[in-house]
């Protein structure tokens, strides 16, 4: 039975957020018998909700509440009213995911011993190491049921797989296999099997692929030491005079402003909403805003260096078969910087929707040339690039000058100039899948820029010393001690990676933290 507590009481644990963060973060608490509130901005919707349909999974899913982008990068250009691509509902973005669940690289956890000083980047080593990481990525890959891990098999190649795959190889690549995926290729967990029927990004109706909607969040409501309140939008993180989080102030359904009382509170919005809500969480004592004594909070915002080729290959190739991101290529996603670059991209499957496909070709644009790329779809083959972008000081989120939300809140702008080192990755990423595709018969391929980010990481980093970043190795603020970030605004690098893997396990790190520390009463 879902828990119900009271606003006065303040022995829960808050959680902003129901995402891979807060739900697991919620899931791991309360299965220690500790007492928690999830404060969820989205709405509730069940599997029977979703449909095979991405126009409105996207309206149903996305955080379109106002943003705005700034700085030379892409997407301020074509999408400066969404700079990023998160959700608004219970399981946050988990529920839009394509379930690609990779580790980082023993070196992405230390860009700065191991790439040098960059010119115009802050990159910093995380306080954490990969071997420390080990034990938890084995529990997350574990728990959430990543294939290729744990005796899970990996799932089949589509066809769409097997074209990138026969490309890589013609190449000289040798690292091209079905993704680690967080969906079950057979029944496990209570979830089926997955059914190859592509709208892993929809949704999926079959509950194949792994969500907190319908994983973390039900099995933390069934220990009843968990409460889960949706469309409860956090607004404001109250303290006491000692410095310590007292509550967190929020607008329940019905735009009533409520006050929870908490003991601690984990702040999980995805990497523009936990800066945002940091930054108005100001006062006379953290005049900055909440955590922020360093200024970090907001800066060195990353979301992967990406961008998109597709290839026409003037027969059927299918690419929306079979789960969306099945199939990756690793050749490129170590480190050697005789390319160019420092850091390492993957290449990965991305068969868009035909909507999608259509709208993005040229933002604004169509024309005979674009108009026969939308003819030739079922031809097509497409292929993600997503690399580490550098940590840049003012790659940031801050609070706009003057554009409110509809509860009187500052809305965030998102502010980005690409590196070159981000430049020339994506480049080497372009030339090389053009590589791939043209080296079995290609006719004709086609670059696309990115679009709104995915993958949101940084503004509120971690850091050895609290003088270069917002937590510590735990999450846990520099500032207040009874203040975690468990989201992926607490990464110092982006890796190569997609990096909700890697959310999932420092929560898990997380949760066994904040119980030792209850348990002492050192929080
Ligand atoms: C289309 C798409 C495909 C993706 N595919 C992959 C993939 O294959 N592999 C991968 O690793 N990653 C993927 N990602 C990224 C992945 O979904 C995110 O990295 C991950 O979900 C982030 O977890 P989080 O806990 O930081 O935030 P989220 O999962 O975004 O959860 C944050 C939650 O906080 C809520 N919230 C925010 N602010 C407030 C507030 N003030 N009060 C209350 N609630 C609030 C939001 O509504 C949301 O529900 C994809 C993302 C998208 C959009
Ligand atoms: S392909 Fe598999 S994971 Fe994707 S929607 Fe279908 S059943 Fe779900």
């Amino acid at each position: 039975m879902p828990a119900n507590f009271n606003l006065n009481d303040s022995s829960v644990v808050v959680i902003i957020g129901s995402g891979a963060g807060g739900g697991t973060i919620a899931n791991e608490l309360a299965r220690k018998g500790i007492s928690c509130v999830v404060l969820e901005a989205g709405k509730r919707v069940e599997i029977t909700d979703f449909r095979n349909d991405e126009d409105g999974m996207f309206s149903l899913f996305t955080w379109l509440d106002p943003r705005t982008a700034t700085g030379s990068w892409y997407v301020a250009k074509t999408s400066p009213d969404l700079p990023s691509w998160t959700c608004k509902l219970v399981g946050g973005t988990t529920v839009h995911w394509g379930g690609v669940a990779l580790r980082f690289q023993e070196h992405e956890f230390k860009t700065r011993t191991r790439y040098g000083a960059i010119s115009g980047a802050n990159l910093m080593d995380w306080p954490v190491d990969l071997k420390e990481m080990e034990p938890y990525y084995d529990r997350a890959e574990s728990r959430i049921g990543v294939t290729g891990t744990h005796g899970i098999p990996r799932l089949p190649a589509s066809n769409h797989c097997k074209v990138l795959f026969a490309g890589a190889k013609n190449i000289g690549y040798s690292k091209y296999w079905t993704a680690n995926l967080a969906i079950n290729p057979v029944p496990r967990d209570g979830r089926a099997g997955c059914q190859q029927a592509g709208f892993c990004v929809q949704g999926c109706t079959f509950g194949a692929k792994w969500s907190a909607l319908y994983t973390e969040i039900p099995q933390a409501e069934a220990t009843g030491k968990c409460e889960v309140r949706a469309e409860s939008q956090a607004l404001r993180i109250e303290h006491d005079a000692h410095g310590k989080v007292t509550g967190v102030v929020y607008a329940d359904r019905n735009g009533a402003v409520q006050r929870q009382r908490a003991r601690i509170v984990c702040v999980a919005g995805n990497s523009i909403e936990s800066p945002r809500l940091l930054l108005n969480s100001s006062s006379n004592m953290f005049p900055q805003g909440l955590a922020n004594s360093s200024g970090q909070v907001g800066r060195n915002y990353m979301r992967h260096t990406t961008a998109l080729v597709f290839a026409d290959f003037g027969k059927p190739v299918h690419m929306y078969r079979g789960t969306a991101n099945g199939g990756i290529v690793m050749d490129e996603a170590g480190l050697n910087t005789k390319r160019g670059f420092a850091g390492g991209y993957n290449l990965e499957t991305l068969p868009q929707g035909l909507p999608s496909f259509a709208q993005n070709l040229v933002p604004g644009g169509w024309g005979r040339e674009r108009a026969s790329w939308v003819d030739s779809y079922v031809n097509l083959a497409g292929v993600w690039i997503i690399g580490e972008d550098l940590a840049r000081e003012n790659n940031r989120v801050t609070l706009h000058p003057d554009r409110k939300d509809k509860f009187g809140v500052p809305i965030p702008n998102v502010h980005v100039d690409d590196h070159e080192n981000d430049l020339a990755m994506q480049n080497h990423g372009m030339r090389q899948a053009d590589a791939i595709f043209e080296s079995i018969g290609a006719k004709r391929t086609i670059h696309r820029l990115p679009f709104p980010s995915t993958h949101n990481m940084g503004t509120n980093r971690m850091s050895a010393n609290p003088r270069d970043g917002v937590v510590n190795s735990h999450g846990q603020a520099h500032d207040v001690k009874n203040l975690f970030v468990s989201d992926g605004s607490q990464f110092v690098s982006s890796g190569a990676e997609n990096p909700t893997l890697t959310i999932v396990a420092l929560a898990l790190r997380q949760s066994e933290y904040i119980a030792d520390q209850m348990g002492k009463n050192a929080i």
